[in-house]
């Protein structure tokens, strides 16, 4: 049982506070995904769980153990890292041996585990090769047995794939969906990519400035967004806003437009890209530029003097200079506070 629980957990580098405070749980074989842009705290976050960062406060918790106070070897952790730290003079049998080696696991036990995680990922073929001589996608194969080969509780991965390139992050991404679904172990991974943390995560940790602001199953942190800042980071394009004023019972005029919405005293309207259609009477969009991708046209326009996109079906001509009416879904209209920018229910 790997269930991990942070508490309070906060990390301060000289007068920056890197981590606020944190709380999240994460259940036994999930697949954690911690997303946020660069520098919102997400790897002092993993590596205060792994134990190569002290937390300034808090505390970490591995199934019914408190670890923070432990050293990394005795967390029952493995790591994946960017740039796959395998070593380039060892055969790839060695590297995935490598830690059971130092763990000094009987020699039947270290080929029993090698040859098997070789098999999950797709690289027996290649045991007996220096790990010098194979391609990125190859070493990154290495480096996820290595992890696995120790059958640790909690695996921790920090943009595994980064390095490499898009045609082989689609193809590992899927590969490592499914090993790790198989091996049933805890995952916590780190991306600033947002696709990569929708198609991987049962729950994904949106983190801002040291703090997790949603953390969720994807479709909701895509649907629901509990914050403006989620909405804004998550999607691409992501959602669009636009000023409302409200004439009272819950009704709200946007650009022109009257919408049912909550019975507040102040909101901000909300709606995606995709959730938009062309129709009689709409959201007034004057369209700057028109960008055709395949089986959707993306349009840049501007709502009542603010920057607006939507993706639309491409069967309709639709050029720079147009005035479009957009009328959007009525059920995926979301509304914000202006003031906390959290979602009002
Ligand atoms: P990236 O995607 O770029 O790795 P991140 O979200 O993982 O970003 P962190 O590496 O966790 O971000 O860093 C969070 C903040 O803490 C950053 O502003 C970073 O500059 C700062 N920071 C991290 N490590 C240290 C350190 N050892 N000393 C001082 N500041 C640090």
């Amino acid at each position: 049982m790997a269930e991990i629980a942070i508490k309070g957990v906060a990390k301060q580098f000289g007068d920056f506070t890197a981590l606020h405070s944190v709380d999240l749980t994460i259940a036994d074989q999930e697949f954690m995904v911690l997303l946020g842009a660069s520098g919102c705290g997400k790897t002092t976050l993993l590596r205060i769980i792994a134990g190569l960062e002290t937390p300034s406060q808090g505390e970490v918790w591995i199934g019914d153990r408190r670890v923070d106070h432990l050293p990394p070897r005795e967390r029952g952790i493995a790591m994946v890292f960017q740039n796959y730290a395998v070593f380039p003079h060892l055969t790839v049998f060695e590297n995935i041996a490598f830690g059971l080696r130092m763990a000094k696991l009987p020699q039947a036990e270290v080929t029993r585990r090698v040859t098997r995680t070789a098999e999950l990922m797709h690289i027996e073929q290649l045991l007996k090769r220096y790990s010098g001589e194979l391609s990125g996608g190859q070493r990154q194969r290495v480096a996820v047995a290595r992890a696995l080969a120790m059958e640790p509780d909690v695996i921790l991965m920090d943009e595994p794939l980064s390095n490499l390139d898009a045609l082989l992050r689609l193809e590992m991404r899927a590969e490592l969906k499914g090993v790790l679904a198989e091996s049933r172990t805890t995952t916590i991974y780190v991306t600033h990519d947002q696709v990569e943390a929708m198609s991987l995560a049962d729950r994904i940790s949106v983190m801002n400035g040291g703090y997790i602001v949603q953390a969720d199953r994807p479709t909701q942190v895509y649907r629901n967004p509990a914050a403006r800042f989620v909405g804004s980071f998550i999607g691409n394009p992501p959602m669009n806003f636009l000023p409302a004023q409200g004439t009272g019972d819950g009704r709200w005029q946007v650009a022109g437009q009257v919408f049912d919405g909550p019975k507040v005293e102040a909101a901000e309207f909300a709606i995606r890209p995709e959730d938009l259609h062309p129709a009689e009477a709409g959201l007034d969009a004057e369209v700057r530029v028109v960008e055709p991708l395949g089986p959707h046209t993306l349009v840049t326009a501007e709502v009542a003097g603010q920057p607006f996109r939507a993706v639309l079906e491409s069967d309709r001509a639709i050029s720079p200079g147009d005035v479009i009416p957009l009328a959007p879904i009525p059920d995926r209209i979301r509304w914000f506070d202006p003031d906390t920018h959290k979602a009002i229910q």
